[in-house]
């Protein structure tokens, strides 16, 4: 699509960062472009209104905070931060899961979450999937359905699609 060509022009890779071997796909050109952002914005949106009736965007931290809190501005909704450990005051809710090397773990404030809403949770990199999986089952046990999860960009070169089950995904550009 033409979204996903601007968009591409506005990833710049950063190779061996964080570490040796890795590929960093770096989003703050695409950031600073208002009418590629804006559009970006406005395609979250449009995935969260074919959703049919969403309550809440959830994104995690801290580029999902940046892709998904302007969603929710959008659409009038509430925004659900899922954060890293040790960082909300509680009570919180938390999923742990595996990394390459030892694990991480995502929170929540279960109480924002009502029983039965209906969430979209939006972050910028797909790539194991592991927080995402960790963060859909996370907003599912606080008692929210996970209508959908939209991205920026998928990392096809890695599995995390199939770490998310039979959830709706929806992605803007996918890169392998
Ligand atoms: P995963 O759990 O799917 O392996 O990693 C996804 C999380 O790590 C996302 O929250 C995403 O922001 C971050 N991430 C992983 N790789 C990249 C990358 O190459 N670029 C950016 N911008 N974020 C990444």
């Amino acid at each position: 699509t033409d979204l996903a060509r601007r968009c591409a022009e506005l990833i710049r890779d950063v190779p061996d960062y964080p570490a040796a071997g890795v590929m960093f796909k770096d989003i703050t050109p695409l950031l600073a472009d208002g009418p590629t952002f804006g559009a970006v914005v406005e395609h979250f949106a449009d995935v969260a209104r074919r959703a049919g009736g969403v309550d809440l965007v959830a994104g995690m931290e801290a580029r999902g905070f940046i892709m998904g809190a302007p969603v929710a501005s959008a659409l009038g909704i509430g925004f659900v931060p899922v954060r890293k450990a040790g960082k909300l005051p509680g009570p919180i809710m938390g999923a742990s899961y595996d990394l390459e090397y030892g694990s991480a773990t995502v929170e929540v404030h279960p109480a924002t979450i009502e029983p039965g809403a209906r969430v979209l949770v939006v972050d910028d990199v797909l790539a194991t999937g592991g927080t995402a999986a960790a963060t859909s089952s996370l907003i599912e046990r606080a008692g929210g359905v996970v209508v959908g999860l939209a991205f920026l960009l998928e990392l096809t070169f890695l599995p995390g699609r199939s770490m998310l089950g039979t959830r709706s995904l929806d992605v803007i550009l996918s890169v392998d």
